[in-house]
């Protein structure tokens, strides 16, 4: 070609071969047929499509390379054409040479010579399949998100951008009982209950004019006449420009949520209801103690708001002395999962500090972790005051008593000795007159001394009855935890404002066990004790101090201990002597009676000098009832007579 001149005409045989060559150098895969539909020429692309020589697609070789599948619908249409003269549009898969089918389109169109008889088809064919793929795709996807749609346990809907439906899934229409033609437009607000109506079109509406997602609670009547509880959310769609295309709207049926979020409420203001009149305060806390809710009546009595409390944390709470306790019971019962009890004084809303006894429980999940903890706490203030007023009172009256009673006794026994002795000092007297006379009259002597002796046996028998007095002391023993009843009486000693300068400092080992004694006599002891190493204590140069230790010694005894840093004993034995006083008020019964009792226990009761300076008092209490028995325990010992 490129030897021809630009104007002059091609030859006839150059003419041919040169067309020949553009429509076999095409892309686009040509052929011809005959008007009766042979099919005489395909150009070289298509041969080099199929893969096949010419001789084998000529008349109607090519259907071989035609889909099975395909191919007998394609014929038929392709005759059909052919019979009428007709232009053919038709697609069909063709087996490409590499055995794989694709997607062709074919056109054929009739030729006609000037009188109008047709006298050649002209045909193309071009490769469709990656476009018919994608179709196939997205119909499948439309199908899968229809299908998708219908088995959802929702309602799906879509509306233009004026709010009016356009489309609604068929779960929807058969859902609400609607046809297609009902729902559409605002049909379907016709299902909406009638309470509901005006707030839910007010919401829609006023999506619609802000653009903005819709998101409400409505109810709907279902197809069998029942209204339930739907949840309503719609979106806007957005095109790229960010106008509003389409809204796509989908209903939830959240009546069962409803139904048991209803019951569930009920429940809570019965819970509630119960909780608020109990008459206890009732608590909740975290695993690790924080609080999470305090009863109406709770808030009430310490008048803190409950965030405050969630802030700050219980301590403020709690009265300065009891928080330590406190605090180590909650965290003792957190570490080992106990139940927690305490028993502590509470700030109350106008600042007094009440008496409360809390108790609290764990809730575990099946594997034993804590999750909640809950609790209550009673005001018992009214009856612990009266409790620990009637405590004091009994040791007071118990110490008063003893004191009364050995009072009383050194009187009575004066008493009762008076006469007699005053007899035996007369008759001794007289005895004496009568052997110092000139004329010694030894009859006279003889009865003098005859009397003597019977008002010395008089003396003896009334010293017997007043033992005999001593003899019917009894005490009943109780299982007492020591550092508890000992705590009990420093906090009694020092209410007397004189004796609280002195500081007490207690030592007791942890979890001593309890141990069998009379609560008042013991308790009679510590305050002898405690009393006395105070008043050693009196004008010395040195800090006071006084240190309470208690300890298990060996496997069956207690050791509690007194120590004071004054100036010791100098005769450890003696001062545990009836009426042995080296003090201007004292009556040196004391540790007297204190040896006493913790003879009469079982246990022993000893002073010692502290090489540090200063007296031990040491006191040790059998740990179990092998002391002696409550008939033993009936003869206490009394203090010597001797000594009087
Ligand atoms: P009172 O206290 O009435 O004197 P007690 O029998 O209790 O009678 O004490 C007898 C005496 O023992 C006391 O007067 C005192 O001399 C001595 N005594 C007691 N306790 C101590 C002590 N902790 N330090 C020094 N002396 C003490």
């Amino acid at each position: 070609m490129s030897t021809m001149a630009k104007d002059e005409p091609i030859p006839a045989d150059d003419q041919s071969l040169f067309f020949r060559q553009i429509v076999d150098s095409s892309t686009e895969l040509l052929h011809t047929a005959r008007p009766d539909g042979y099919l005489d020429f395909f150009n070289q692309t298509w041969l080099d499509f199929t893969g096949v020589p010419l001789e084998k697609l000529l008349g109607w070789g090519w259907t071989c390379r035609i889909h099975p599948d395909d191919v007998e619908a394609f014929v038929q249409k392709m005759r059909e054409s052919f019979a009428k003269g007709r232009p053919f549009q038709e697609a069909s898969r063709v087996r490409r040479a590499d055995g794989v089918y694709r997607w062709m389109l074919h056109r054929k169109v009739p030729r006609f010579d000037g009188d109008g008889n047709l006298i050649k088809w002209h045909g193309s064919s071009i490769d469709i399949d990656d476009r018919k793929r994608a179709e196939e795709q997205l119909r499948k996807s439309e199908r899968e998100l229809r299908t998708l749609i219908d088995v959802m346990p929702a309602y799906v809907g879509t509306s233009l951008p004026d709010g009016t439906v356009d489309f609604l899934s068929q779960s929807w229409l058969d859902y609400f009982g609607q046809t297609r033609e009902e729902a559409m437009g605002w049909g379907w607000a016709g299902v909406i209950h009638p309470d509901d109506v005006d707030r839910v079109l007010a919401n829609w509406q006023a999506g619609l004019a802000s653009g903005e997602p819709v998101e409400q609670e409505l109810r709907c009547r279902r197809a069998d006449g029942v209204y339930h509880w739907f949840l309503h959310r719609s979106l806007p769609l957005r095109d790229d420009e960010g106008k509003i295309v389409e809204r796509y709207g989908i209903l939830f049926d959240v009546n069962s949520l409803k139904e048991t979020e209803h019951a569930l409420q009920i429940r809570e203001h019965e819970l509630v209801d119960i909780i608020e009149t109990i008459p206890a305060m009732l608590w909740s806390a975290s695993p690790t103690g924080e609080p999470t809710h305090l009863s109406q009546r709770f808030l009430e009595y310490i008048g803190v708001p409950f965030e405050e409390t969630v802030d700050r944390g219980w301590e403020g709470l709690i009265h300065p002395d009891d928080r330590e306790e406190t605090a180590k019971a909650f965290s003792r019962a957190i570490e080992t999962g106990e139940s927690f009890s305490a028993i502590l004084r509470l700030r109350r809303a106008d600042g007094e500090y009440r008496w409360q006894k809390a108790r609290g429980e764990p809730l575990c999940d099946p594997h034993g972790k804590i999750i909640q903890w809950y609790g209550l706490s009673i005001d018992i203030d009214e009856g612990k005051r009266a409790e620990d007023h009637l405590r004091d009172t009994r040791i007071k009256l118990a110490k008063a008593s003893r004191l009364a009673t050995v009072a009383e006794l050194a009187g009575s026994i004066a008493h009762e000795l008076n006469q007699p002795l005053m007899s035996i000092l007369a008759n001794a007297q007289a005895a004496k007159r009568w052997l110092n006379s000139a004329q010694s009259n030894l009859t006279e002597v003889n009865s003098s001394i005859e009397r003597t002796i019977r008002d010395a046996r008089a003396a003896d028998e009334r010293m017997q009855h007043i033992r005999a007095l001593f003899k019917q002391e009894s005490f009943v023993k109780k299982d007492v935890n020591i550092p508890d009843i000992i705590r009990e009486v420093v906090r009694v000693v020092q209410e007397d404002p004189k004796k609280r300068d002195v500081p007490i400092e207690c030592h007791f080992d942890e979890s001593l066990p309890a141990v069998p004694v009379d609560q008042i006599q013991v308790q009679q002891v510590f305050i002898n004790l405690i009393v006395n190493a105070i008043e050693a204590l009196e004008g010395q140069q040195m800090a006071p101090l006084v240190t309470l230790r208690a300890a298990v010694t060996d496997s069956d005894r207690m050791l509690i201990q007194v120590i004071d840093n004054g100036p010791g004993v100098h005769d450890p034995e003696r001062i545990f002597d009836a009426f042995m006083t080296t003090k201007e008020k004292g009556m040196g019964i004391g540790l007297a009676v204190s040896r006493s009792i913790v003879d009469a226990h079982g246990g022993r009761l000893w002073a010692e000098s502290n090489k540090a300076g200063g007296a031990i008092f040491n006191v040790t209490l059998p740990l179990s009832h092998t002391g002696p028995t409550m008939a033993q325990t009936k003869n206490m010992r009394e203090p010597d007579p001797s000594a009087l």
